[in-house]
C-alpha cells in the first residue's frame, strides 16, 4: 500500500521537473494536481505531538521541498536523486522531543542521514 504512495510521489516530481525543465513555473495548485491532493483536505498543522512521521506530513513536506524547487541532502548539499532512496530525518531529534510533522522533517540521503548521527 505504501508502494502506491511512492509511486505518486515519483510521478510527483516528474511532473515538476517536466514543467521546471520547460521554464514553466511550478503554482501551489500545479502541484496539488500533481499530487492527486485536489479535492482532499490538507489538514497539515494538526500536530498531534507525535514523533511518527505520517503520510500526510510527507506529503506536506514533499510540497513544501517541491516549493522551493530544489532538492537536496541539507548535509552534504548535494542534489537528491528521488528516483533512489531518501531520507526522512527528523531536525530536531526524536530523543530532544522532536515530532513528526513537516516542520521538523528534512530529506537527505540515507547515508548522509546515518553517518550524522553516529
Ligand atoms: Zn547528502
Amino acid at each position: 500500500m505504501s508502494h502506491r504512495r511512492v509511486d505518486i510521489f515519483k510521478e510527483l516530481l516528474d511532473k515538476i521537473v517536466t514543467k521546471l525543465s520547460e521554464n514553466n513555473e511550478v503554482t501551489e495548485n500545479d502541484l496539488i494536481i500533481f499530487a492527486r491532493l485536489d479535492g482532499k483536505l490538507i489538514s497539515g498543522d494538526v500536530q498531534n505531538g507525535s514523533s511518527k512521521i505520517s503520510d500526510e506530513q510527507k506529503s506536506k513536506l514533499f510540497i513544501n521541498v517541491a516549493l522551493n524547487n530544489a532538492i537536496t541532502c541539507p548535509i552534504c548539499k548535494g542534489y537528491l536523486d528521488v528516483d533512489k532512496s531518501v531520507s526522512y530525518d527528523h531536525i530536531q531529534r526524536v530523543r530532544e522531543g522532536g515530532i513528526g510533522v513537516a516542520e521538523n522533517i528534512q530529506l537527505s540521503h540515507p547515508y548522509c542521514n546515518q553517518s550524522i548521527k553516529q
